[in-house]
């Protein structure tokens, strides 16, 4: 591929698409705010089509290696104890497994390709526009022209055309290391609610490094407007709290000795109609952000990066490449964008009715045939099958082998 292409940020799409790029012969470049590159947060879950892009990649065995296997997702509404969540990926034949990681794990893997690929990086480069091809930057600077310029800036890309909806409720998070005894499913993201307005949940995460101790992701659903009382009250009391929901978090509430410890996550849901536009390609949360509910915004961003890295190999015409890309993406975007959306109040919400329809109607129907299936299906993230999406727009003769399986 005899192009110049810039990528502003260099996350999850970003690395992923500047390796794709690059080693398909691409002059890449990417620009990132941050004075070295770093991952932001705690831990999320690779779906089967993410891992499958990792494959792609040659990159699955290093991330699994770290990763926790994710069997299932089991929530429990207190205090009645009803089991109001539990999908298994199992219900599913060939929906395959999760693979919870730290994202600092993930993002140590990614940024090795990357760099081994040849791509540069230009670090402390605050991207505010774009002009004739060119970045701009929040110090004045331009960047050398490109043929391509790719938005990957994430949740508040100043490149895309909306701004997303900033949602009620986001989440404080922490890495915490992973208490000995068997109190916690080692395979399952377990959740407590108190209708929709509380949440604590756990989530296996694996290691950072190799050698290095097991983890979790614990997380705490929080109002943002709430935020700044949380951070004033007193920390123990906010543990009593935590610990009246779910009193086996008590090895998790240990290790967190000040509100620092925490990091508050925003969550806002958007989805650009187009993914391309203003001389600008959109990939990732920049395109498509939400509430992590689903588990999906890794994946996504994954599924974007190997989709237009390949439409970009198929064609030779950088438009037809463009709106190929926007082809593949369209309907498994707009299919989780949706879920996300109609799923997240459920969860995180000031609503008094939907916790009660989803623990007295939902909870039980979720367990009558095809609904596991179909939440298998959902979480696994294979509804709108994004990879045959994006296998069925090249010639089969240039699928690697690797994909057969995936
Ligand atoms: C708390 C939380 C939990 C999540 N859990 C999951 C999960 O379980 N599964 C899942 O699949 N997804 C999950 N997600 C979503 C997932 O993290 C995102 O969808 C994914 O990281 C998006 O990748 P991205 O590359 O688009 O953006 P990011 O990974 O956010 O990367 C954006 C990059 O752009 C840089 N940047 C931003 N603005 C500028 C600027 N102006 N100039 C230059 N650089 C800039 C940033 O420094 C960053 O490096 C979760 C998200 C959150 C917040």
């Amino acid at each position: 591929m005899n192009a110049d292409i810039g990528i502003g940020g260099c996350g999850v799409a970003g690395l992923a698409l500047a390796t794709f790029l690059a080693r398909a012969g691409a002059r890449v470049t990417t620009f990132d705010k941050l004075a070295a590159p770093a991952p932001l947060g705690s831990g999320l879950i690779l779906q089967p089509p993410g891992m499958a892009v990792l494959s792609a990649l040659g990159l699955d065995a290093p991330v699994a290696s770290l990763g926790a296997r994710i069997d299932r997702l089991f929530g429990r509404a207190q205090p009645s104890g009803h089991v109001v969540l539990d999908v298994r990926y199992a219900a599913l034949p060939g929906a395959g497994h999760g693979v919870a990681v730290h994202r600092g794990a993930l993002f140590g893997v990614l940024l090795e390709a990357a760099l081994a690929a040849g791509v540069r990086m230009e670090p402390r480069s605050d991207v505010s526009g774009v002009d004739d091809g060119r970045f701009l930057f929040a110090d004045g600077r331009r960047s050398a022209r490109f043929d391509l310029l790719v938005d990957a800036l994430g949740v508040r890309s100043p490149l895309a055309p909306t701004a997303g909806k900033l949602l009620d409720y986001g989440a404080l998070w922490a890495s915490l290391d992973w208490p000995a005894g068997d109190a916690f499913d080692a395979h399952a993201l377990e959740q407590r609610y108190e209708r929709a307005r509380r949440m604590v949940g756990v989530l296996p995460i694996g290691a950072l490094a190799q050698g290095s101790p097991r983890q979790a992701a614990f997380f705490w659903s929080l109002r943002h407007d709430a935020f700044a009382a949380w951070r004033a009250a007193p920390l123990d009391a906010w543990k009593a709290d935590v610990g009246a929901l779910w009193p086996q978090v008590a090895p998790f509430l240990a290790q967190l000795h000040s509100h620092d410890d925490l990091v508050f996550a925003r969550y806002a849901h958007r989805t650009l109609a187009h993914p391309v536009a203003r001389e600008v390609v959109h990939v990732g949360d920049s395109y498509h952000c939400t509430s992590p509910q689903l588990g999906q915004g890794a994946n996504m961003a994954l599924l974007d990066a190997y989709a237009l890295a390949e439409a970009l190999r198929v064609h030779a015409d950088c438009a037809d490449a463009l709106a190929a890309y926007a082809r593949m993406r369209r309907l498994h975007v707009r299919l989780y964008q949706t879920a996300s959306w109609l799923f997240t109040p459920v969860y995180q919400s000031d609503s008094t009715v939907l916790p009660v329809l989803r623990d007295r109607v939902a909870g039980p129907l979720s367990k009558v045939w095809p609904a596991p299936q179909i939440l298998a299906a959902l979480v696994a993230g294979a509804i709108g099958a994004p990879l045959a999406a994006i296998r069925g727009a090249r010639a089969p003769a240039m699928l690697p082998s690797s994909h057969a399986a995936a």
